[in-house]
């Protein structure tokens, strides 16, 4: 049994109860894994700093000095104490927001104290918030770097100090079997990326010797981390498009360009036309497509779509068309059908309420050929739905989609069909990276021209009258509104507005207009009639939780209101004022927020007054966030499995991790279990020697047994 496998049993201090509790708590039952559970923050008392050094990278720091003065400001939730600490040098603000009076009274001026803090940005410099106050003693020995590890309730309540963990990753680098371990990266890379040793990455990671080399030693764990993560994706996705013949689309024929110098109602943007070369480059090389196109709200996707479907025509194939809800799909259709008219395609839609008849109309034609293209909803996934020849498959708005229901549509051909799956909802490059590691992008980042950017502004409840009065003015204009609720119905627990009394005060509000509702409660049916209302102009308001998100297009709808804004986020909010500003009217979107929001609510509030760029507004979600709750990203599992790395803010070192596994299994198609595949992606090769080619399998091995053939269900 080597060092690194052993069972944490055997390490002294441990023993069988422990083991449990560590396998239990943690998830930790080998040396190995107990090495890989770094802190999750590093306290420096190798020394003090002076206030003139700080930076935002810094671990929690020691500062020496004396309190200048106190004060009390703010009232309620917001009440705190301030405290201007000095060095001798210079001065730095302190906050506290709980326990305000009795730590005024506790913090004398003029006594010399320890502060103890992790620096964060504020105003343009730094302050501390809640420090650790001790007084300053001069016999206290200084014990310099500690590592502080997450502890579960489960060891807390069991009674397990603080610092258990700590000593057990002392005890293990201790051992002289630690010296043994072998490096988990070949040898090319360490050197070519200036790595630190893995033996030493460990060692400071546990116990730094300084803050360089604990910085040092994170990159290194990052790098290894996400390189694996990428060259997983990587080869799998190598060996599909290997395996996988996909459908030569050869020919630019009469329906596209027909409908190209004929019947195109606009002049592409350059960004349409960029998506379209590079969706028929794919589409000609013999490998099966799988792109995703991103583009924000009102982008111009669809057009994308059915040109991409004309090619598919043109080669003798059908198309299809996928979206998450019947209204959605509706809109498709009729937009699809009026274009695919003029140039004699036969199009048609497919929901769960089309009728039986026309339901055995439409399968006969898919297969006969004689229909073109189909668009529909969770329908076209059904067994009954057979085709000709299906040819590419496009699915809108990706993540209300499984991946298994795309595998189903791909089971639909003998040659799979090509597939481009399109959303609204930018994610990060560093995300899409990782969680569409596999697929293609394209980007969409220009917007038709001539659109008015919609004007959002940030309004307190109490301003409300201004909030009515604008409304008032857009639908005695003729134009549509919508209201937005964080709940469906009142909850006695939270202070938040719901769609239930909403739709009680916007109706007495404004009693000449028609108000309709939706949220997601409602039966289906109910639902899209409810909708349908809206869509139709029949109804002027509609009141709802996020259901009306994804994709819905109303041209004469000018305004969004977005009650208890402070609740949402930033992706999803831009997704809701992406349904106003489609048509060439003013549009509004009003965030309406309680008097006494945080300063953070602020900060990420403003960013929706700022700026309209959905990628930008993505990036800063992440951010604010983390990548685990951004949109989009949640059926993945993958972007909250990594252990150190942080996609929101390691994107640089993820660019290195993925060009360098690139330039490995360009040099080693063997990892991707292929033979005699020519390296066919531009970063170039990184040879590797045996024994380099070998320590990537067995921490490929290592690290992911378990997973499955990615290949199979993409
Ligand atoms: P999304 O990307 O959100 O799906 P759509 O495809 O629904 O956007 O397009 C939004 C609107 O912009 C539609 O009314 C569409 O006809 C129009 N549009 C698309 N491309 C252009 C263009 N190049 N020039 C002008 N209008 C366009
Ligand atoms: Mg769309």
């Amino acid at each position: 049994m080597n060092y690194l496998n052993s069972d944490i049993k055997y390490l002294k201090g441990v023993g069988e109860k422990r083991a449990k509790m560590l396998a239990a708590e943690l998830g930790i039952s080998t040396f190995r894994e107990l090495l890989y559970t770094f802190p999750f923050r590093h306290i420096d008392r190798s020394r003090f700093y002076h206030i003139r050094e700080l930076s935002g990278e810094m671990p929690y720091v020691q500062l020496r000095g004396r309190f200048i003065s106190f004060s009390i400001e703010g009232e309620g939730a917001r009440k705190r104490l301030l405290g201007l600490f000095s060095d001798g040098e210079r001065l730095i603000q302190t906050v506290w927001f709980s326990k305000v009076n009795a730590l005024k009274d506790l913090y004398k001026t003029g006594v010399e104290y320890i502060l103890f803090g992790k620096p964060s940005e504020y105003r343009g410099g730094y302050n501390l918030v809640h420090p650790e106050v001790t007084p300053y003693d001069a016999q206290r020995p200084v014990t310099g770097f500690q590592g502080v590890y997450s502890m579960t309730e489960g060891m807390r309540k069991a009674g397990y100090s603080p610092r258990f963990l700590s000593h057990l990753a002392d005890r293990l680098i201790s051992m002289p079997g630690f010296e043994t371990i072998g490096e988990t990266l070949p040898p090319e890379v360490i050197t070519e990326m200036h790595l630190m040793s893995l033996k030493e990455a460990l060692r400071n990671l546990h116990f730094p010797t300084d803050n360089a080399h604990l910085q040092k030693a994170r990159e290194r764990m990052k790098f290894e981390e996400l390189f694996y993560l990428q060259l997983n994706i990587l080869r799998f996705a190598r060996a599909r498009s290997h395996k996988i013949v996909g459908r030569i689309f050869s020919r630019i024929g009469d329906n596209f360009n027909n409908f190209y110098s004929k019947c195109l109602p606009f002049e592409l943007t350059g960004a349409q036309k960029r998506v379209l070369k590079e969706i028929r480059n794919d589409m000609r090389t013999g490998r099966q497509m799988n792109r995703l196109l991103q583009g924000d709200v009102g982008s111009g996707k669809t057009m994308v779509a059915f040109m991409s479907m004309l090619m598919a025509c043109d080669n003798s194939t059908q198309g299809a068309l996928m979206a998450p809800t019947e209204i959605l799909a509706t809109q498709h259709y009729e937009t699809l059908r009026a274009w695919g008219e003029q140039i004699g395609l036969q199009v048609r839609l497919l929901t769960g309420s089309t009728r039986a008849k026309e339901r055995h109309e439409i399968h006969t034609g898919l297969l006969d050929g004689s229909i073109n293209i189909v668009v529909g909803t969770h329908a076209l996934i059904e067994d009954a739905v057979q085709f000709k020849e299906l040819g590419l498959v496009v699915i809108d708005e990706q993540h209300r989609f499984g991946v298994a229901q795309r595998a189903k549509m791909w089971a639909k051909s003998q040659v799979p069909p090509h597939v481009l799956v399109m959303t609204a909802t930018p994610i990060p490059r560093t995300l899409a990276m990782t969680v569409y590691g596999d697929l293609d992008v394209s980007v969409i980042d220009e917007l038709p021209p001539g659109r008015k950017p919609v004007l959002t502004l940030l309004r307190y409840d109490e301003n409300r009258m201004e909030v009515n009065k604008l409304l008032a003015r857009e639908l005695a204009a003729g134009r549509q509104a919508y209201i937005v609720y964080p709940l469906i119905a009142e909850n006695p627990k939270l202070e938040l507005k719901s769609v239930e009394t909403g739709l009680e005060r916007i109706s007495g509000l404004f009693p000449q207009y028609k108000v309709c509702c939706v949220h997601g409660r409602m039966k289906p049916d109910v639902k899209d009639a409810q909708m349908q209302k809206f869509v139709s102009g029949e109804a002027h308001i509609l009141v709802a939780t996020t259901v009306i998100e994804v994709g819905v297009n109303v041209p004469n709808a000018t305004v969004m209101v977005i009650e208890n804004a402070e609740r949402f986020g930033l992706s999803q909010m831009h997704q809701l004022r992406g349904r106003v500003g489609r048509g060439s009217d003013k549009s509004y979107c009003v965030l309406v927020t309680k008097q006494n929001i945080g300063a953070d609510t602020r900060k990420r509030l403003t960013i929706m007054t700022d700026t309209t760029d959905g990628f930008l507004i993505s990036e800063a979600d992440m951010q604010l966030r983390g990548p685990g709750d951004m949109e989009g990203t949640q059926q993945s599992g993958l972007a909250f499995a990594l252990n150190i790395a942080n996609l929101a803010t390691d994107g640089q070192i993820l660019n290195f991790a993925r060009q360098t596994a690139i330039r490995v299994l360009n040099a080693h198609s063997e990892l991707a279990e292929i033979k005699g595949d020519q390296a066919y992606m531009a970063e170039g090769t990184l040879p590797l020697s045996e024994a380099g080619v070998n320590t990537i399998r067995r921490e490929l091995n290592y690290r992911f047994k378990k997973e499955v053939d990615w290949s199979q269900i993409s």
